[in-house]
């Protein structure tokens, strides 16, 4: 088949190309590299079954002929969105809107990338999806949760006017190689914090709860929900529960770093406790994570390392001096670059670096 991902360059978007590729597919990536970041789609330089296309998708486009979509174009860190709230917006409603609509013409099943941060600061826990939420709307992550519940209750209108063959997946904190060492998460700020010796940031007093879950389990749960034939949202995520505390302890035992704690403001509206309620992927998809913590994070520490290595070499990069929270973003929408895979956009293979 001949699939579409939107976000084809960010963490979640990469692995998700990588796995369908393995599946024998045919990709079509899509990316404006707001906060996607061409690296991860290098080693497919020269893989004919994979095509780029330079685009920003709250912009209508035309990919082809797809038989599937995967719509996991977002800023999805707290410190990207709050970096870039309108664009956040715009994507999960016009993204969103012209991905769907590339599925109405093509009659391609599409799913689309939801988020825990829907339930808000839960008043329910475990979450389990029929729970409703407790958001501010109009907090600094409303941008973000917003865009998220629009998204959703814009592909149930596609799926009950339009007969689009929907599904939804609601992503819980998800971590492995790829993730960008300074977007902000905590699991990209203590393991940088920990292997540079710096100390571990702690928002809060740490009591607030997150659950981790490996990225290969996130996308084994999202490939078995594109092949089931739900279509209300699934959760996908790690049911084990750490306090951010605990979270810490877990990356300097694994790390081996001497790295102290400190203690620093808690942002405005960050949830206190969240931890999906699995059954119902469990029950129709059979589908339960594999990796705990421990070994995820001894499997993310390579490519941490490696980000270093390279950010030390780049006086100018993303991570180096940076203290995590607000990076800066590169323009790249302004300088595009070729990276050597078929590039669709003619703006973009025309340019040079
Ligand atoms: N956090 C922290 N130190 C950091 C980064 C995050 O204590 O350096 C906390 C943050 O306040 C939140 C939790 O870790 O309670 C998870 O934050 P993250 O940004 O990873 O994502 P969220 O789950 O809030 O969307």
């Amino acid at each position: 088949m001949r699939a579409l991902v939107t976000g084809a360059a960010g963490f979640l978007g990469s692995h998700m190309v990588d796995r369908l590729l393995g599946d024998g597919h045919r990709v079509i990536g899509v990316d404006n590299f707001l906060t996607g970041n061409d690296c991860n789609l290098e080693h497919l330089a020269r893989e004919p079954r994979f095509e780029f296309l330079f685009h920003d998708i709250t912009e209508e486009f035309d990919p082809g002929p797809v038989d599937l979509v995967f719509n996991m174009a977002s800023p999805a860190s707290p410190a990207d969105y709050g970096a870039h709230g309108i664009e956040t917006l715009m994507v999960g409603s016009c993204g969103t809107r012209n991905a769907l609509e590339i599925a109405k013409k093509n009659r391609a099943r599409f799913l689309h990338c939801s988020t825990s941060e829907c339930y808000g600061d839960p008043m329910v826990h475990p979450q389990p999806e029929t729970y409703w939420g407790n958001v501010n709307p109009i907090g600094p992550r409303s941008v973000y949760d917003e865009a998220k519940r629009f998204a959703e209750a814009l592909i149930m209108a596609y799926h009950r006017y339009e007969k689009v063959d929907t599904r939804l997946v609601r992503i819980f904190n998800t971590y492995g190689p790829r993730l960008q060492a300074n977007d902000g998460r905590v699991i990209s700020n203590f393991l940088r914090q920990a292997l540079n010796g710096e100390d571990l940031t702690i928002y809060g007093d740490g009591s607030q709860t997150r659950s981790f879950c490996y990225v290969s389990d996130q996308i084994e749960g999202q490939i078995r929900l594109m092949q089931s034939d739900e279509h209300t949202p699934v959760n996908i995520g790690n049911p084990v529960e750490f306090t951010i505390l605990e979270c810490a302890r877990e990356v300097l035992a694994v790390t081996g770093s001497r790295s102290r704690m400190v203690f620093e403001p808690l942002p405005e509206d960050d949830p206190k406790q969240r931890r999906p309620d699995i059954a119902k992927a469990r029950r129709l998809l059979g589908w339960e994570p594999e990796i705990e913590l421990r070994e995820g994070l001894q499997l993310t520490i390579p490519w941490f390392t490696a980000s270093a290595a390279s950010a030390r070499e780049n006086e100018n990069g993303r991570v180096q001096g940076e203290d995590g929270k607000l990076p800066p973003r590169r323009e790249t929408a302004s300088r595009p670059r070729r990276t050597g895979y078929p590039l669709l956009d003619p703006r973009l293979a025309a340019s040079s670096d």
